[in-house]
């Protein structure tokens, strides 16, 4: 446990985003007492809701939904419906969600708001809970049980603070303001490691399983490493799928 030991303000050169960190992680708030809480729930001292926004490697969700298995911690992964990077309704995308279900863990509906509007358009809200709802709809032939919740990708200003009468806004004054915010974008735990300030009351902590690994990477590592990743798979899916193999070529 050296990383949490660094104090803030310094590039704290320990943090690294590897599996035994995360472990490290989950063994120091489970030995707390803390439990695990959905969306839905109004916590109480020492609880923590947690959320993964899979950005694009569900296969890295599942894994991290293992090791969160392994110390009896269940969160709330948000998958997206039109991600360019990986189809929620493809047979192995599915499978990864019902096996991340069994384990106990939510889903829920990671929502672009950057496909429907501009970065300067406010939408109306009516507008946007209708594209949520649609979302939300189609995601349900597929998948049961969805979170009530919704966590919006790369979080337009308006997100913040407001509250929608059809889901629960990850981003509404309760989850993001009187909870404590703690969230590891693009591995910034790296300058500021979580709880390196003291443990919170109750919280909010957003992990992007994307951004974790094996071995340690930096966030430019870790995409370059997991490019490489998708091209073995789409290399794979053309071999089984049309019966080619690249390396007679
Ligand atoms: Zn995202």
């Amino acid at each position: 446990m050296k990383w949490a030991m660094v104090s803030t303000g310094d590039i704290d050169q320990n943090f690294e985003f590897t599996y035994e960190t995360y472990r490290d992680l989950l063994e120091q708030l489970r030995s707390r007492g803390y439990q695990f809480r959905k969306f839905d729930d109004r916590l109480s001292e020492k609880e923590i809701i947690l959320r993964h926004d899979v950005d694009w490697s569900p296969a890295k969700a599942l894994r991290m939904g293992q090791v969160e298995q392994e110390y009896d911690v269940t969160a709330t992964y948000f998958f997206m419906l039109s991600n360019p990077l990986y189809n929620v309704f493809s047979e192995s995308v599915l499978k990864i969600i019902e096996k991340l279900q069994a384990m106990g863990h939510e889903i829920g509906l990671h929502f672009s708001s950057h496909q429907y509007w501009d970065e300067e358009t406010t939408p109306p809200k009516e507008s946007l809970e209708d594209r949520v709802q649609s979302e939300i709809n189609i995601l349900e032939t597929r998948i049961e049980g969805l979170s009530s919740a919704v966590s919006f990708h790369m979080p337009p200003d308006w997100v913040f603070g407001e509250v929608f009468d059809s889901f629960v806004n990850t981003y509404n004054g309760y989850c993001f303001d009187d909870l404590e915010y703690i969230a590891d974008s693009r591995q910034r735990w790296r300058s500021e490691p979580p709880f390196a300030d003291g443990y919170p009351d109750r919280a909010q902590i957003l992990v992007h399983p994307g951004s974790w690994g094996d071995k340690d990477a930096s966030f430019g590592e870790r995409i370059e490493r997991d490019i490489e990743a998708k091209f073995d798979e789409l290399r794979e899916q053309f071999e089984s799928a049309y019966r080619v193999n690249f390396n007679s070529a």
